[in-house]
């Protein structure tokens, strides 16, 4: 199977299969500190797994979609006091991701999913839809956090889930398990009643970079949370429901 990345295209080339796909997906992630067992990338490594399978699943039903190359840094006030997370402002990626909306829009995907990995570009991430939407009013972005999304699934498969957590973990155990280290996968949830904004406040909401008990992680929940998620995307795609 030839999977197509538009990174490797000539324009000619891109321009030839841009209108047989049905949708765009562009995953959208974090580099930041995950725990002392995960690797920065996992905000990324997680959606752009993701794309890949519903891209397989769309294909095998005769369609196509196309997985963009994903956009790396998003926004993480807590973890920055961690090093290694990269930092950018909410407006920052707002207007980036929306630029890079508005040009595939303006490419004539009518199509565009947000495959989004991590907690702090929620709302910037809807910003930038919302932005793109008032542009183009025949475009839909479909924004997906697949952790919140899919909450329901997830815990059916783990008893818990949390940042750097065991659904986290599991999935990352499934993807790349050489850059999982699962003797440094310890951690607790850390509860707290309201949100505190202050410098390094993610020292006490995330101690050691994590705020859920990865220990219980395997490679086979992982599997599992990988197939239930890219399964129900593909049908949100192809219009099968929601
Ligand atoms: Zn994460």
């Amino acid at each position: 199977m030839i999977i197509v990345r538009i990174e490797e295209l000539s324009w000619p080339e891109f321009d030839r299969i841009k209108d047989k796909v049905v949708a765009v997906i562009l995953p959208v992630g974090s580099v930041e500190a995950h725990g002392r067992h995960l690797p920065l990338g996992t905000d990324v490594f997680a959606p752009l797994k993701i794309a890949e399978l519903v891209e397989q699943k769309v294909r095998e039903r005769g369609k196509e979609v196309l997985v963009m190359p994903p956009i790396w840094y998003g926004h993480s006030f807590a973890l920055n006091a961690y090093p290694g997370t990269i930092n950018v402002r909410p407006e920052s990626l707002r207007m980036y991701v929306g630029d890079v909306l508005a040009e595939l829009a303006a490419e004539g995907f009518k199509k565009i999913v947000l495959l989004n990995g991590h907690g702090g570009n929620v709302y910037p991430l809807t910003e930038a839809a919302e932005d793109v939407a008032e542009l183009y009013p025949d475009v839909e972005v479909y924004l997906i956090n697949w952790w919140l999304d899919f909450r329901e699934d997830i815990l059916s498969v783990c008893s818990g889930q949390g940042h750097a957590g065991e659904d986290e973990t599991s999935v990352m155990l499934a993807i790349r398990p050489e850059l999982v280290n699962m003797r440094e996968a310890r951690g607790r949830r850390v509860k707290r009643k309201i949100r505190v904004i202050k410098k390094d406040i993610g020292k006490e909401v995330f101690p050691d970079g994590l705020n859920d008990d990865p220990s219980s992680a395997t490679a086979e929940k992982g599997e599992r949370i990988l197939q239930i998620v890219s399964e129900s995307i593909a049908r949100i795609i192809l219009g099968e429901e929601g």
